[in-house]
This record gives structure tokens, sequence and C-alpha cells, in this order.
């Protein structure tokens, strides 16, 4: 029994319902009439939400014009001025924050439990963050001014919160923006962007096309756009940057990940285990920073696997309007296959798979949580990205060869080192190839924080400074001073 029908949430089905005719795009304040259309589906239900706008080029250049004609005003409110539109923003998101967590876990997948608790109130404090980045601009960023024209385009797995990473810096520091939702979850874009209407943005200052990888592509090559800023695969990354070199145009890229989780012998145990459950089991997995490699002390191998699996075993998998579920479904039937496929070849390639025997929805797309152990390093699970909730396992004997295994990758996203030997835990943290390192933690966030990549993770920084300056570009003047009257 998984608890109360999805069909509850009245005030979702009603914001639904008042745009049954279908979405169009969201430009200049509003939203256009939609050439072409394609269908927003649920993933647990597999029940289709909303018909949605293909955005053609003509709409990215609709779009564009318009944020290019929104720039030059939005800039001249001066910082005071923009943060008082940022701090309406977050407070919009607070005040209609339990519409976007339905809306988000029906469209997406995830539990609402996890949209309720992070992805929409770190959404509103992104947004209070950069807030106070506004009113700080003119005092800490004065040789700076704003890129332009933003051109951002982000990813299925938290579709709020992502947007929200990457539209509260764009415009606290006085740009424009055109976003790109990822086809899976456009809604909460969408209704971002009703409501921000609603709270006095003024046109043209967000723009939302939705679409597939083409309406993105229109949005990369478009040449009025002055950065890109982009979430999502590394393949995806990489043509991108193919595409914008020799341009003009900035670039931000936050990709993927194979994110080593490191448990040495002297490790709190039952912290560990639950931290590996937020690792890999968050958000069914689909996660970039995801804890995805378990590398485990040798002398506690056994013992460790064996609680972790008793803890698997407790674990539910749901519809994601369930409060008391633990995972929800996958967000699609074509990522379902790949995790699917991706196991096999790991079974095939010699790893041992536990699966626990915990009853799935029947309908949706839904996957159970994973371990595959006794991966050999160079295998294919042990190196690409699944982005589902499986696990992978290997062990190591020395803290050296732990280092070597978790930096053995073409990623460098984050890092997660369990050891209740402090002095042990700072000499490794600083040996981890990525761009955070969590000492027994896992997922802390923090909007005051750059959070991105080394190597193929990308480049650029969310949050904070760093992340601040991804959306300025110094500006240097000098003036000669008048000669003295005689
Ligand atoms: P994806 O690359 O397929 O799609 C991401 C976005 O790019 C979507 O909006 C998509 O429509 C668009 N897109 C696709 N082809 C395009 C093209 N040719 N030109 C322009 N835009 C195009 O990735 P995904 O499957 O949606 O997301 C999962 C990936 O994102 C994972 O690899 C994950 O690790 C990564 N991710 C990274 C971070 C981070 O901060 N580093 C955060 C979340 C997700």
């Amino acid at each position: 029994d998984y608890g109360p029908a999805p069909e509850a949430d009245t005030e979702a089905r009603a914001w639904l319902k008042s745009h049954a005719d279908g979405f169009g795009n969201f430009i200049a304040g509003r939203f256009t009439e939609a050439a072409g259309r394609f269908d927003t589906v649920e993933p647990a239900t597999g029940k289709v939400l909303a018909s949605i706008a293909q955005g053609s080029a003509a709409d990215i250049d609709a779009a564009v014009a318009a944020a290019r004609k929104a720039q030059g005003r939005w800039a001249g409110l001066g910082g005071p001025g923009r943060a008082r539109h940022l701090y309406a923003l977050a407070r919009m998101v607070q005040r209609h924050a339990r519409l976007f967590a339905v809306i988000e876990a029906l469209d997406n997948g995830k539990p609402i439990r996890e949209t309720r608790d992070l992805d929409v109130p770190l959404a509103a404090r992104h947004f209070y963050h950069h807030a106070g980045w506004a009113q700080l601009q003119e005092r800490e960023f004065p040789d700076h001014v704003p890129v332009g024209v933003v051109g951002q385009i982000i990813p299925w797995n938290f579709p709020l919160l992502m947007l929200a990473w990457k539209v509260a810096p764009a415009l606290a520091l006085g740009n424009t923006v055109v976003l790109k939702p990822a086809e899976f979850t456009p809604l909460t874009a969408l209704l971002f962007a009703e409501l921000a209407a609603q709270a006095g943005l003024p046109p043209g200052v967000l723009n939302v096309v939705t679409g597939d990888g083409a309406t993105g592509a229109a949005l990369v090559e478009h040449a009025g756009v002055d950065k890109i800023a982009f979430t999502g695969s590394t393949e995806v990354g990489r043509l991108i940057r193919e595409k914008t070199a020799g341009t003009g145009k900035s670039l931000t890229l936050e990709l993927g990940g194979k994110s080593p989780f490191i448990v040495f012998d002297d490790a709190d145990l039952d912290g560990a285990v639950e931290g590996v459950v937020d690792a890999i089991w968050f958000n069914q997995g689909q996660v970039c920073c995801a804890g995805s490699r378990l590398l485990v002390q040798e002398g506690i191998a056994d013992a460790f696997h064996a609680r972790l699996k008793r803890r698997m075993a407790s674990l539910r998998v749901g519809h994601p309007l369930d409060k008391a579920i633990d995972m929800g479904a996958i967000v699609a039937p074509v990522q379902l296959e790949r995790i699917r496929r991706l196991v096999e070849t790991g079974v095939k390639e010699g790893a041992q798979k536990y699966q626990p025997d915990i009853p799935l929805p029947k309908g949706g797309s839904f996957y159970p949580p994973t371990l595959l152990s006794g991966v050999h390093s160079a295998s294919t699970v042990a190196t690409e990205e699944i982005f589902g909730p499986v696990l992978v396992s290997m062990t190591f004997r020395t803290p050296d060869e732990a280092v070597a295994l978790a930096n053995n990758t073409r990623y460098g996203l984050a890092a997660s080192v369990w050891s209740e030997t402090i002095g042990l835990a700072l000499d490794i943290a600083p040996k981890l190839q990525a761009g955070v390192v969590w000492v027994n933690a896992t997922n802390l966030f923090d909007a005051g924080v750059g959070f991105g990549g080394y190597r193929e993770s990308g480049f650029g920084r969310e949050g904070g400074r760093e992340g601040a300056y991804e959306y300025l570009k110094p500006k240097a003047w000098a003036a000669r001073r008048p000669r003295p009257a005689p």
C-alpha cells in the first residue's frame, strides 16, 4: 500500500487545468503562441501532465530580443533596485512553496518530502542570498559590469533549484535571461515565470523558452547572446564548448560526475551508512555530485556491505506525493532503460548485484536501490556516470590506494571522506581532485559557497562570490585629470 492517491492535490491540478490548452513560451512577460508542441509526462504514472511548447529558433530570437531590450533598464535599476525584485522572487517562491513542491514532484518523479524540504526552500534561499549580492554590487565589484544577455540551459534533476542557481545570480548582477528548461521537467520554470510577472518582474528580464536539445542548440548559436551557462551532461557540454569556441560568448559548464565516497575502517559506520543513503539514493541517484563510487577499506568491507544491505531493505519506493517514501520514480523511461542497461553491463563485467526485495509501484518508471560490489576500477559501471540509484563498491587497503582510486576518474565534482581520525581526513581531503570535499558528511550545499567541478565535470562556479564573478565582466577605466588652473 503506497498511501494516498496522488490525484489529491487540488491546487496543483487547478493550476494545470488553467493551462489545459497548453503552455506557450514565456517571452517579454507573457505566454506566446506555440508553433510546435510536446507533452510532459508524470514519471510515476506515465500520464500526460501538460502540453508544452517546442521552442523554435524564431522563439529563441524573440526571447533574446526581449532580453536585450530589457537589459539596459534592468542594469540601470542599480543593485538596491534589483535586490528588491530578488527579495520579491524569494518571497514568491516561499508563498507558493506547496504548489512548487507538488508540481515538481509530479513532473520529475522525486519525493514530495525532498521538494518540500530541499528543492523549494533552497531555491528561495538562493534568491535571498543573491539579493544580498545585488545590494553589495557597487561596493564589492566596482570595476565590473554585467555580461548582458545570458542563455541558460538546465537539466531535469533539480528543475526549480537549477533555475534558481542560474537565474538568481544573473538577475542580481544586472543581466537578463533566456532560460531553456529540460524537456522532461518544464513545469516549475513556467510556473516561476508566470508568478514572477505577477510579482512585478519587468517584462523581458526573464524569458523561458521550452523545448528539447534543438531549442537549446538554437539558444547556444544565437548571435545576440553574450554568455551561455549550461548544466547537464558532459557530452552536451563538450558540444556547447565547441559551438561557442571562436565566438565572443563566455561560457560556464556544470557537468557530470562519478564522485567517490571513501569509508575508512575507523569511520562511524552507522553514520557512513546513512551518508551513503543520502549520497546515492537521494533524488533516485539523479544527482550530479552523487556519491556513486563507494570505496571501503578492506577490513570492514563485508561488515559495511551487510549493514548497507539491511538499510537498503528498509527503503521505500513509491509515488512521489506519498510523504512516507524514500525514493520516487526515475524521470523518464529512456533513463530507466539506460540504468537497466548499465547494471546489466556491470553484472556481465563481474560485479555482484544486490537489490532488496521491496515492492515497486506498477505503471511508472521505478527502479530499486541497487548495490554492485566487487567492481573492477576499470569497468564500465566504475567509470561511467549511471545517474540512477546504483552504487558501485570497490575496496582499498591503504590511504594512498584510496586517493588513487578516488582520483581515477575523468570527473571531479565532489568527494566524501569518512573517518574518525581527523588527521587522516585532513590529509586525504586536499589530495582529492574534486570541486568540493565533504568530511563525515555529504550533499552539503550553501548559496554562499561556489559549487562546480574539476576536469570533465566542467568549469565555473555557482553560488557565492565566485559565482557572482561568472555573471560580471571586468571593466577598467581611467581618465586624465584636468590640468590645474594656472
Ligand atoms: P543533457 O545534457 O541531456 O540535457 C541538459 C539540457 O541541455 C537540457 O535542457 C537539454 O534539452 C539541453 N540540450 C540537449 N542537447 C543540447 C544541445 N545540443 N545544445 C544545447 N542544449 C542541449 O543532460 P540531462 O540528462 O538533462 O542531465 C543530466 C546531466 O546533468 C548529468 O550528467 C548530471 O551529472 C548533469 N548535472 C550536473 C550538475 C552540476 O552542477 N555539475 C547539476 C545537475 C546535473
